[in-house]
């Protein structure tokens, strides 16, 4: 999650979005129509073949927040949805469950509960189309029945309120990965945001020793140590505490776009060193750095309306999102080209090798990801763009999927 998803008076018309949004995902299909040649087949094929993981997707939380279902068609009002993800050759997803820091103690993980129970109902409703997995062998298992195979990260630390018990009921209810912090820290894991953030003043960063307690406590339970969103000190401290792979869920690469939640050369050293695994962010504002100059100039051109959301009280994000909807395509043109997103995947892989990165797109959570990755459809086109670029077939399914499921097998418990 990029922008926390509350609702908010200036929230466009279901009609605008779902006009912009199908428009997109038409010009998606066309390019991937058009492409039909002996090496569409082959990346096709390659992209049937391979298990393609993605480990952070905020449609649960985005729906639940906005009452809508992702069971059902929601074309033009999302990024995901049942039907899509199978369109887009997905077969694990991480659904990230999410509040934002307005929920805490006695309200958080209440919230949390209530969209697991929400995955769990959908889960239920669909038997043939998707499962919610809790091993590497009930992934596999799903994703041989062709069934999506789900999974569920809590995206930040907050929703345990600082007690664990809550840890390990989520172990029980089948969360398999959490994020220390979100952009909020907690009393126990300081946050990238927090970190960089010169009002933020509390005296010492990082992990407490409570804080160290939580992540020697998930390794035991065999929950993924998910160091996305947290601060240099945080991902330090926890990276010098685990005794198995960490996961960066959706992290893109600071040395090519200067924001503070992407990571430096030496975490990303220390991820491989590690043998965990960095899933690249698609937003394009941690994707390229000229995205913020670009979105400043659009603000910039519709001054005015701006000013009077400003005026309201509106969040940043609730503007940003407002006149994207509005202004179609100017905002279209703001979003980082889909080459990005591979510079920064191959900046992964010149580093530390090809075993270490993967995808975590953060659909749902960001309302601009890169050019014709309109939504999650369009996953195939990664595929291509990787062979384009000369990768050998075996490095590109362990970025699809296969390091993830490395992580994965590597973190289990058995029973
Ligand atoms: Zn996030």
């Amino acid at each position: 999650m990029h922008h926390p998803r509350r609702r908010f008076a200036f929230t466009p018309s279901v009609t605008l979005r779902a006009v912009t949004l199908r428009a997109a995902t038409l010009a998606a299909a066309v390019t991937l129509l058009s492409a039909g040649n002996a090496g569409a087949q082959e990346y096709l094929k390659l992209h049937e073949k391979a298990i393609v993981v993605d480990t952070h997707n905020d449609v649960l939380s985005t729906a639940t927040m906005e009452g809508m279902d992702f069971e059902t068609d929601l074309t033009g009002k999302t990024h995901s949805d049942l039907a899509r993800f199978k369109k887009g050759g997905v077969d694990v997803q991480v659904f990230s469950v999410f509040c934002d820091d307005t929920y805490g103690v006695g309200t958080a993980f209440k919230f949390a509960n209530r969209e697991i129970d929400s995955l769990y109902a959908i889960a239920g409703r669909n038997p043939d189309k998707m499962q919610i997995v809790t091993t590497s062998a009930g992934l596999e298992q799903a994703v041989k029945h062709h069934r999506l195979a789900a999974r569920i990260g809590v995206e930040g630390g907050h929703m345990i309120e600082d007690n664990m018990d809550y840890l390990d009921s989520f172990y029980r209810r089948g969360v398999r990965y959490m994020t220390l912090t979100w952009n909020n820290s907690t009393p126990w894991a300081t946050s990238a945001a927090d970190e960089t953030s010169k009002a933020f003043t509390v005296t010492l960063y990082g992990l407490t020793e409570h804080g160290k307690n939580i992540v020697r406590h998930m390794n035991q339970l065999g929950m993924l140590v998910d160091l996305s969103h947290v601060g240099e000190q945080t991902f330090w401290d926890a990276i010098h505490t685990v005794n198995k792979p960490v996961l960066v869920s959706h992290s893109s690469v600071y040395a090519l776009c200067h924001v503070p939640r992407n990571l430096k050369d030496d975490q990303i050293r220390a991820v491989g060193a590690n043998g965990g695994v960095i899933d690249v962010n698609f937003y394009s504002g941690f994707l390229d750095s000229n995205y913020v100059p670009r979105m400043t100039r659009f603000l910039a051109r519709h001054k005015p309306e701006m000013d009077s959301m400003v005026a309201a009280k509106a969040p940043s994000y609730a503007v940003n999102e407002f006149l994207s909807k509005k202004y179609p395509q100017e905002a279209d043109s703001l979003r980082a080209p889909l080459s990005m997103l591979i510079d920064h995947i191959d900046y992964i892989v010149r580093l530390i090798g090809p075993d270490h990165v993967g995808l975590g797109s953060d659909f749902d959570g960001i309302e601009s990801p890169p050019q014709q990755l309109n939504d999650v459809t369009t996953y195939p086109l990664i595929t291509r763009e990787l062979l384009n670029r000369g990768y050998k077939q075996e490095d590109i399914i362990k970025i699809l999927g296969g390091n993830f499921i490395r992580v994965l097998k590597a973190n289990e418990v058995t029973p």
